[in-house]
């Protein structure tokens, strides 16, 4: 299928040739037809999959057609997302597709001053992005209406449910017009989820794509058993590999990311950890930084890096195994998307094996381990150390960066 037959307008067409797609994803062949058709939509998929696109290009046709910049002042869609980076994003991709069209959208988010983000709104704007907080803020002060919203998009709706952002969302709801088309999109669906997505939508068509397991599949994973005391020296080794172009670390805890950016600083490597709490500004810039090519090395906590999309981001190292299963595909995915290549490195100590079990169980993947290393794993004697049986060992004499089990080629299209 093509951009073409979604019958998209000229200038979406034109937007998307310039961003360099081709062909649309599964979640916008399904969403875009719904979204034209003016239907409720409720769409289980997540970051990665495209979906940002299959819900912007539609709603941007739809303005366009109803002439929405003769009524500049009224806001007309509003999109709410749990984080200052997804919003960003989401602002950024109106910006790309939007960008042969005289629709004016703006983006807000706390942590930051409102003043900028006032300006723009007193200036007028048809889209709004927003996280729930600064969204509700402005609102009491008197800064937004939203009574002519037509469209509204709920972004990650479990994702709100995690943060605690559940009941700020149901109180921006309750402000909007009952008359309006409403899309809902979450990775997972739990009862609460379901529950809520029944009372905001009216008779919704549902679109689900491929579960996030699948990511892992464009990923070229490896594991090295270590020790904890060893992660640090770990890590420089590993980062000696000058194929490692740029790496997202994970780490559980964010004195832990502070303290492996001062390690890989006191080294000479350029790096900078992202986490909840840096100000929004050093968030930005440090991400700015990432992107730009001016530091090597992102260290973030999982909530930090939710939505954070680096084109071409070529590792993902987890210095810490993460507890929830899930977490790791979600870890994983940062990298090898839009069709890239990607490794994912994964360090994982004596504590951590279980976990590590539980990633190989949900992931049904056998994960090379790199066994060719300067720090293997200790036998303490206290504690009986049981490869998982998928193991599978890679010889390698510089079996730093190369450990690869890649399933399906170099090129392929995640969707
Ligand atoms: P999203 O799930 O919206 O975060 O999108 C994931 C990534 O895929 C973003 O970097 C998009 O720019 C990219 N993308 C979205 N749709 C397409 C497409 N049809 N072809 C190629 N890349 C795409």
């Amino acid at each position: 299928m093509t951009f073409n037959e979604l019958n998209l307008i000229a200038p979406l067409l034109k937007a998307l040739e310039t961003e360099g797609y081709t062909q649309p994803t599964p979640i916008q062949e399904q969403a875009i037809p719904i979204v034209l058709r003016q239907q409720d939509l409720l769409g289980c998929a997540q970051t990665g999959t495209g979906k940002t696109a299959a819900f912007a290009l539609p709603i941007l046709q739809l303005l366009d057609a109803a002439h929405a910049e003769r009524a500049p002042k009224h806001i007309k869609v509003l999109i709410l997302t749990p984080t200052r980076e997804l919003a960003i994003q989401i602002g950024e991709s109106f910006a790309a597709y939007g960008r042969n069209l005289r629709l004016k959208h703006t983006v807000i988010f706390g942590g930051v001053p409102q003043g900028s983000q006032v300006q723009a709104l007193n200036r007028g704007v048809d889209i709004l992005i927003a996280t729930p907080g600064r969204l509700l803020d402005l609102m009491n002060q008197g800064y937004i209406r939203l009574s002519d919203i037509s469209i509204f998009v709920l972004d990650e709706a479990d994702r709100m449910l995690d943060m605690g952002f559940i009941h700020d969302v149901k109180r921006v709801v309750s402000k909007l017009p009952q008359k309006r088309q409403t899309l809902f999109f979450s990775a997972t669906m739990p009862t609460e989820i379901q529950k809520l997505a029944n009372t905001i939508l009216t008779h919704p068509q549902m679109v689900a794509v491929t579960p996030p397991a699948t990511t892992a599949e464009m990923v070229t994973q490896s594991v090295y058993f270590t020790n904890k005391k060893d992660k640090r020296q770990m890590l420089l080794h590993v980062l000696k590999e000058k194929t490692i172009k740029n790496a997202l670390v994970f780490t559980r805890t964010k004195h832990g990311a502070d303290k492996v950016v001062k390690d890989l600083q006191k080294e000479g490597i350029k790096a900078e950890a992202i986490h909840g709490n840096k100000s929004q500004n050093a968030r930005q810039r440090a991400l700015g930084n990432f992107k730009d090519g001016a530091i090597r090395v992102l260290v973030a906590t999982d909530i930090a890096a939710r939505g954070i999309d680096v084109d071409l981001l070529s590792h993902v190292i987890n210095y810490e195994i993460p507890e929830v299963p899930e977490t790791y595909v979600h870890r994983i995915g940062r990298t090898g998307r839009a069709g890239a290549s990607g490794t994912a490195m994964s360090f994982c100590d004596q504590e951590e094996m279980q976990d590590w079990r539980n990633i190989l169980k949900i992931t049904s993947q056998k994960i090379p381990v790199v066994d060719n290393h300067p720090y293997p794993m200790e036998q303490t004697g206290k504690v009986q150390i049981n490869l998982p049986k998928n193991k599978e060992v890679v010889h390698r004499p510089n079996a730093v960066a190369g450990a690869s089990s890649r399933h399906n080629g170099s090129q392929r299209r995640r969707w």
